[in-house]
């Protein structure tokens, strides 16, 4: 390939701070909240105009859809989210378990407010380009913006970027999925102009259940129980529009989840486009996937006005931001996590809190209906390699399968407060991340509302 060699400049160092956290979806909004309230000086950058991630930028609103009456769940930061939405009407009951979905929209200013008021210094347009080393211990970051290059120096960093952007430039060791194996990615939309009272009819009349996840196109691996579980699943609807040909024959991957519906017409959290092959650290694989995505959301978008009741006269709405990812780089952890871990109630000394037996992905849906759950160790978010730095979020250390199950917010929210007070407690006591105090750790989550057991 032809290069080119870019000269090197002096950069302005523009701030300086104690903890400096990279990416603000559900795992880098708790570990900045994390670390202010452990009492130290917190930066959070983002690339984005909003703060929330996936939540926000994407749309995914299905914060803990997997919830139900004997689920043990997480309590921590997490929690927090739901509540603070609710009480700024930034949710509504979600269809299928006892939880809310979150408005993408409205958590914009839950979290602009949540920042605001434990003194976080938000600093968004910011892209992280590179890290600042010395020999193997990470300073800070070089961002990109509008401003040009800028350097933001800090004593401790965490990447929340989802894809371990930081960790794979600092030089941790990290892996990414196989394209072909990724976990598709999505273009998320919401329509409106939707006939509540006649949609849910017509869901009522027509019940799915997680049994109707699996086409021709993929199996889905339950524990059974899920295959009687109801599940606000679109299915016919498509199935009429490739017969009509309206959907040409080649995608019939076209189905999938809707997440609320409201009074006012609104139909969100559209999860109907699945984009196979899409490779969320290739910006070329990234732009053809937003096109394509966009180019099937209304060819579903069609489908629901011509054989979804209630839809009739619906259009949409909105697509999210930016394309959803699911699945890139992962670091490799003082501790990777597994499968087994998260099938059979994995326990560790180093917990920093828990997460309910929730699996959803690579082929794999199990509800934790049974009380179930497993810990989170913080060794899962210390990458080798790279000193300074904690991953947080959907890039710790672990397997396929217990990503499937980790990469869920509500355990990104969990990785990341553990990693913000662990951040914070190593600025405060000046011991190195790999030589962390677990039990003043686990004395600051659980004062911070933690279940660390
Ligand atoms: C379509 C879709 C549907 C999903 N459905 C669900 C669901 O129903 N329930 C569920 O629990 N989970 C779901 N997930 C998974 C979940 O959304 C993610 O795994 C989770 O949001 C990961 O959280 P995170 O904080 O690690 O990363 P993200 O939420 O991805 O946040 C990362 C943040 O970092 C910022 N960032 C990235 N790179 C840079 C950079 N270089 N510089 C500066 N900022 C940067 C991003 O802009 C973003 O704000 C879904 C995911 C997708 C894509």
């Amino acid at each position: 390939m032809k290069t080119i060699t870019e000269p090197a400049r002096e950069v302005d160092v523009i701030h300086e701070t104690d903890v400096l956290v990279v990416g603000s979806g559900p795992g880098g909004l708790s570990a900045a909240l994390g670390a202010a309230r452990a009492g130290v000086d917190v930066t959070l950058v983002e690339r984005f105009g909003c703060l929330g991630g996936n939540i926000t930028a994407v749309g995914v609103e299905g914060f803990a859809w997997y919830r139900h009456e004997k689920t043990v769940d997480t309590e921590g930061v997490g929690r927090e989210f739901e509540s603070r939405a609710r009480e700024a009407g930034a949710s509504t009951p979600e269809p299928q378990s006892d939880s809310d979905a979150i408005d993408a929209e409205g958590f914009k200013l839950v979290a602009d407010n949540l920042v605001e008021e434990a003194g976080i210094r938000p600093m968004m347009h910011r892209a992280f380009a590179a890290p600042i080393m010395d020999g193997n211990e990470i300073k800070g970051i070089i961002t990109e913006s509008k401003a040009g290059r800028e350097a933001i120096l800090a004593k401790r960093v965490i990447d929340a970027t989802g894809d371990a952007d930081i960790a794979y430039r600092a030089g941790a060791e990290t892996q990414k999925t196989p394209v072909e194996e990724m976990q598709a990615a999505s273009v998320m939309f919401s329509m409106n102009g939707v006939d509540k009272r006649k949609f849910i009819e017509a869901v009522k009349a027509d019940p799915h259940t997680y049994k109707d996840w699996e086409s021709g196109e993929w199996t889905v691996e339950t524990t059974g129980k899920e295959d009687k579980m109801f599940s606000p699943f679109l299915k016919k609807p498509f199935k009429q529009a490739l017969e009509a040909g309206i959907i040409p024959a080649h995608l019939q991957t076209i189905s999938g989840t809707w997440g609320a519906v409201y009074d006012s017409g609104d139909l969100t959290y559209l999860n109907l486009v699945h984009l196979p092959e899409c490779d969320g650290t290739d910006p070329d694989s990234m732009t053809r996937n937003e096109i394509e995505g966009r180019r099937q959301a209304m060819l579903a978008v069609e489908a629901l006005k011509r054989y979804q009741p209630g839809c009739e006269d619906a259009k949409l709405r909105n697509f999210g931001m930016t394309i959803g990812i699911r699945d890139t780089r992962k670091i490799l952890a003082a501790y990777d996590m597994t499968g087994h871990d998260v099938r059979e109630q994995g326990r560790f000394d180093d917990s920093v809190g828990i997460f309910p037996e929730f699996i959803d992905g690579y082929g794999i849906l199990i509800l934790p209906t049974t009380g179930r759950y497993f810990q989170l160790p913080y060794r899962t978010m210390l990458p080798n390699g790279v000193k300074n730095l904690l991953v947080a979020g959907r890039a710790t250390g672990g397997d396929k399968v217990s990503h499937a199950a980790t990469r869920n917010m509500m355990c990104c929210t969990v990785t990341g407060q553990g990693a913000g007070v662990a951040a914070a407690i190593s600025v405060k006591q000046g011991i190195d991340l790999d030589a962390m105090d677990i039990s003043l750790l686990q004395t600051e989550l659980k004062r911070q509302g933690v279940r660390l057991h």
